[in-house]
């Protein structure tokens, strides 16, 4: 893909123009391509989140229809192993309206192609607002981390927008003074920023957020939100691009691979506190996944295997999913809901 040779892209600007061609392609998941997610590990992660879905409709007092709502569904994989359990509750599925919010004409062929044969209908969106208002249940793993990060670099002159220029086709980094208007958020814990600190903020996640708060206030609706990041914002650089399952050099290959940076959950905390719409967590996945029955989903599948490598591989996508060594740190999970819903499964109160 091509940009304009010396002219200053913002970093987000950039990340997106990537990412929209990158996603296009629609071969980034999977042992092919760059990245795997937990989904694509196993279905044991889907099957504990159609278990929470179907707990949390019940919760809501079992709206009927309500919206199974997903953001970038990816393969298809996690709808399609929540829709297998869902199908052992006939009360639910029957009662399940589908709506994956999807921009990439590729992927949406490939979960078309996925989801075929399950009963409840399904609509594709490219955007959230799109989808009517109506009670709602929505997951988005590993979504947030895909959109655009803004960085911010504090230098001799003040706070400068990083970004990048293309010369001869080539990009390098590159700083600007920040948009008119922009002031950068220091939460009051952090230190004052000496030069070279790095500050990074998502508009566009937060845009996603807002989007999905405002509808949490006229609504009854939860939104579970798992994807890496931290809970506790500072200074630094977590921009990074995945090309063929290995850390790589950003700026090669523009539209060749995954940018993504960590997602700040204190900001998506900070967003639904202000709202008045309720949040839990964030939790640490691999304690969420325990608490809402992986090991007891471990045992049983264990019990239905009987070829030994297919037991280890149950046991090793496990512990993938839940060692603090593997995702079960890096990765978090916090549920945001409407005010008036009881707590949800998974998270221990604090
Ligand atoms: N949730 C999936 C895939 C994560 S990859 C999994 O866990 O395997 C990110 C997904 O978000 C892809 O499906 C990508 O096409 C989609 N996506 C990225 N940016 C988007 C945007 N702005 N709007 C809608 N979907 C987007």
């Amino acid at each position: 893909m091509q940009f304009p040779n010396n002219q200053f892209i913002p970093l987000d600007e950039y990340v997106g123009t990537c990412n929209a061609h990158y996603y296009a392609a629609g071969e980034a998941i999977g042992a092919d391509g760059d990245f795997i997610t937990a989904p694509e590990i196993s279905q044991m992660f889907g099957e504990v989140l159609g278990a929470w879905v179907i707990s949390r409709w019940d919760q809501m007092g079992r709206p009927t229809p309500f919206q199974l709502i997903e953001l970038g569904p990816g393969k298809g994989t996690l709808m399609a192993d929540m829709l297998r359990v869902l199908r052992q509750h006939p009360d639910a599925n029957a009662a399940a309206h589908v709506h994956l919010v999807e921009t990439s004409p590729n992927l949406r062929a490939a979960q078309k192609q996925t989801l075929r044969g399950f009963t409840p209908p399904i609509m594709w969106h490219d955007d959230f607002n799109h989808i009517p208002a109506a009670p709602f249940i929505l997951i988005a793993n590993e979504f947030l981390d895909a959109l655009p990060i803004k960085q911010l670099i504090y230098t001799l002159e003040g706070w400068l927008e990083r970004g990048v220029i293309f010369k001869d086709g080539k990009a390098g980094w590159a700083t600007a003074p920040l948009p008119r208007g922009w002031q950068p958020d220091i939460p009051p814990h952090m230190a004052r920023p000496v030069p070279g600190n790095i500050l990074e903020a998502s508009p566009a996640i937060i845009n996603e957020a807002d989007k999905i708060i405002a509808r949490l206030k006229n609504q009854k609706g939860s939104a579970l939100i798992i994807d890496y990041g931290y809970a506790v914002p500072d200074y630094g650089d977590t921009f990074q691009a995945l090309r063929h399952h290995a850390y790589a050099d950003p700026l090669e290959h523009p539209g060749e691979q995954d940018l993504t940076a960590h997602v700040n959950f204190n900001a998506l905390e900070n967003l639904a506190h202000n709202a008045g719409v309720s949040y839990n967590g964030p939790a640490a996945q691999g304690d969420f996944l325990i608490s809402i029955g992986l090991k007891l989903r471990v045992e049983k599948l264990l019990e239905t295997t009987t070829a030994p490598e297919e037991k280890l591989e149950i046991i090793e996508a496990a512990h993938r999913l839940t060692h603090p060594s593997e995702m079960g740190t890096l990765f978090k999970v916090l549920c945001l809901s409407s005010p008036t819903l009881p707590a949800p499964e998974g998270f221990h109160a604090s």
